[in-house]
């Protein structure tokens, strides 16, 4: 039986926290972070929760050249009732995992991982803001800190976790998006990478969303690497399709990564009754269904925005637009159920809300 006892380094200044009502993604961060360090030989030692501050890196670290890093990203809710709710983290922590395996980043102890993000939570619990859609956005990560240029897995990382307050994704209600058919670049391939959480993915995606972004789209819809053909995802969420009254969603391929959301949005179609396939699209068969008026509504699902309706895309010099460019019935319905259950002012039948106690901040030894 291993024991894990995380010290807790209580920052002496506190910062001035930024204004709940106008907050912008991912710019502010709390007044704690939490870090655990791995060196080969010996495991993942000395969990601590510090003060937010720079971290101090040999420029040779493995991290700066060959990329071995991989991420996470989840939220924590304030409800009405001042409880502090996860969604789902155990399943963040499984894919971090995941992802380490794809980098052969050493495994993390799931149960230490959401103990110390807890107890991190409920030491910075004033930085959850509580105005409407307003959330604590999450982000672990792990870097290779082995100063060494040969290409090989690091024997030295860090797994670390900041806190970022974020303000409501949508503030005007839902707006949908318009998105470019991605022809030129892809994601990622079969056998690559797609399917880890891991920095490149997103480094070799900026240039086609640079380029969408000119061209007037806030997206580019991605296709399979191999035939360019088959839809993968837009942007960085999982994509879904209502066509003809059923909903249809990419099959997991390996390059596709595995949302949370996408898993949450399947199980409550299910719950709802509503038919629901996993399974290949073609570019070429959305076309048609859009030609035939039955592509009834489209959405992106993800953490941050949770679904992200597309109100138009571009493919073959033509604009396609979905249900009018407006926000489909389903969509809002399951927009509303979602971040309902993630509040708490929805019935959880999947038991998927997980609670912060507030004790659990003085509880500072983990056994497991
Ligand atoms: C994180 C991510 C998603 C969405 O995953 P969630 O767990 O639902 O937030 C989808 N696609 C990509 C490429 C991602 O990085």
């Amino acid at each position: 039986m291993t024991e894990y006892k995380i010290e807790i380094n209580l920052s002496s200044s506190r910062k001035q926290k930024p204004s709940f009502d106008s907050l912008e993604f991912g710019k502010n961060f709390t007044d704690h972070m939490f870090i655990v360090d791995y060196t080969r030989g010996i495991g993942w030692h000395d969990p601590r929760i510090v003060p937010y501050q720079p971290l101090t890196l040999d420029p040779a670290c493995m991290v700066f050249h060959y990329g071995q890093t991989v991420f996470e990203g989840l939220k924590a809710y304030l409800t009405q009732e001042e409880e502090v709710l996860l969604f789902r983290p155990e399943k963040n922590m499984e894919r971090l995992n995941r992802s380490n395996d794809r980098l052969c980043i050493p495994q993390i102890d799931e149960d230490l991982a959401l103990s110390a993000l807890k107890q991190l939570i409920n030491v910075d619990r004033e930085w959850i803001p509580n105005a409407p859609g307003t959330s604590l956005y999450i982000r672990p990560f792990v870097i290779a800190t082995e100063p060494y240029l040969g290409v090989a897995p690091s024997g030295r990382y860090k797994f670390i976790i900041i806190l970022s307050p974020v303000g409501a994704y949508y503030k005007e209600g839902i707006n949908p998006v318009k998105i470019a058919v991605e022809r030129q670049y892809v994601r990622a391939a079969i056998g690559g990478t797609g399917n880890a959480k891991t920095a490149g993915n997103y480094a070799g995606s900026l240039k086609a969303q640079e380029v969408a972004e000119k061209a007037g789209y806030s997206q580019v819809l991605w296709l399979d690497s191999k035939e360019n053909h088959y839809i993968e995802e837009v942007g960085s969420m999982n994509i879904f399709f209502k066509i003809n009254g059923e909903v249809v969603t990419p099959a997991l391929n390996g390059s596709i990564l595995e949302g949370v959301t996408r898993d949450s949005i399947i199980q409550l179609l299910k719950h709802w009754n509503v038919p629901v396939t996993e399974r290949k699209i073609s570019i070429d068969e959305i076309y048609q269904a859009q030609k035939d008026g039955i592509l009834e509504e489209v959405f992106g699902t993800g953490t941050a925005a949770v679904i992200s309706p597309v109100g138009e895309f571009f493919w073959q010099n033509e604009k396609l637009v979905v249900n009018g460019g407006k926000t489909g019935e389903l969509s809002k319905k399951l927009y509303d159920t979602l971040t309902g259950i993630q509040l708490g002012t929805v019935p959880d039948p999947f038991g998927w809300t997980v609670k912060v106690e507030q004790q659990e901040g003085s509880k500072y030894t983990h056994n497991r």
